[in-house]
């Protein structure tokens, strides 16, 4: 259950609501907002929400670690506000809801256009979810006589008005009796650049509930979705680039990807051993400046590539003729070009003589 769904207001009570009342209102709302009685869209995340407000005030240990957890979210989250902010309204309820990203949004800042849903109570009833007619109307169950036929025949007492054939009172139209009702508005958000996941963006008093008082701040939580190619490690940026063993051998530009399209990217000659890393997972190069931008236009992190060296497969004939002169070629002098293989075939050679002895 989040901070936004104060389990009381969920069920309509006062906070000092007995454990009866609890249980009574809960009743009510299921009955109104079972999917399986309620044919609207919205009934079964209403149901979902009724549920676990109940079962969170039914569970003294839970609501107590419940309130714990959204005052110490209140409290991080004012001390994290910048500027001359302006203390919420008294009584006024803030509200979190998250905000998804994809990295070039973060990165270079975005609007955004971001649905509020609130429930507040339903003018028309109070938050009752009953209405009282002006003059006493027959119950449409037992068409006023008090009575409904009964499931083994005879007839019983309708449960519709307790017998009494009318009613001075019904469920609220406006509501279908919930006493709530759902507001949604839409609100354009401009998401500044340099933002991280898990940030939170604090929007002054924007958490209005319709027709309920004070407004609270909005809060929007920040989550950046994963990118195919980037990985962001504070603000650094890191990637995978697949380059061909020839080309890291020769050297030369190949190009890189950057939040901003591709740049080159200058290998020295010679340098695939390296690259290859002991591991031969490929070495990772810095190029300061170009990961994730910091805020307000400070620069960014760096971006790292690591090189991932490719090996050629289906080697045709005429390619099998150039590598084996270039191997013939690099065995005609090991010791400069290759120390590992003359080391190791000096090694050999001492093993087949201690063999001989
Ligand atoms: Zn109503
Ligand atoms: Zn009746």
């Amino acid at each position: 259950m989040t901070f936004a769904h104060d389990p009381f207001i969920t069920l309509g009570l006062h906070r000092d609501a007995s454990r009866e009342e609890v249980k009574r209102a809960y009743r009510r709302l299921a009955m109104r907002w079972h999917p399986d009685r309620n044919p609207s869209a919205a009934a079964e995340s209403e149901f979902k929400r009724i549920k676990a407000a109940y079962e969170l005030l039914l569970d003294p240990q839970a609501y107590a670690e419940w309130n714990a957890a959204r005052q110490a979210a209140a409290d991080s989250a004012g001390s994290a506000s910048t500027g001359a902010a302006e203390p919420a309204a008294a009584g006024a309820t803030d509200v979190t809801q998250r905000l998804d990203l994809t990295l070039a949004e973060a990165a270079h800042g975005c609007q955004k256009t971001i649905e509020l849903t609130r429930s507040a109570r339903c003018p028309t009833c109070a938050g009752s979810g009953r209405v009282h007619h002006a003059h006493s109307v027959p119950c449409a169950q037992c068409s006023g006589c008090g009575r409904v036929r009964g499931e083994r025949g005879g007839t019983r007492v309708c449960a519709g008005c307790a017998g009494r054939g009318y009613l001075r009172e019904a469920d609220c139209t406006d509501c279908t009796g919930s006493g709530w009702r759902t507001h949604t508005r839409t609100l354009a958000v401009r998401v500044p650049a340099g933002v991280l996941d898990g940030e939170r963006l604090r929007l002054a008093r924007q958490a209005k509930a319709a027709g309920d008082g004070a407004a609270g701040d909005l809060y929007l939580e920040l989550r950046i979705a994963a990118h195919p190619l980037f990985a962001l490690h504070g603000r650094d940026l890191h990637c995978t680039v697949p380059v061909s063993i020839f080309r890291l051998l020769l050297g030369g530009r190949i190009d890189v990807p950057t939040l901003d399209g591709l740049a080159p990217l200058d290998l020295p000659p010679g340098g695939a051993p390296e690259y290859a890393g002991e591991s031969g997972a490929g070495a990772e190069l810095r190029l300061p400046g170009r990961g994730f931008p910091k805020k307000h236009g400070r620069g960014a992190g760096d971006l790292l590539v690591r090189l991932q060296p490719v090996y050629p497969t289906q080697l045709g004939a005429a390619d099998a003729k150039l590598l084996e002169k270039l191997e013939a070629g690099l065995h005609g002098n090991l010791a400069r070009r290759a120390p590992a293989l003359a080391e190791w075939k000096a090694l050999l050679a001492g093993l087949a003589v201690d063999g001989a002895s």
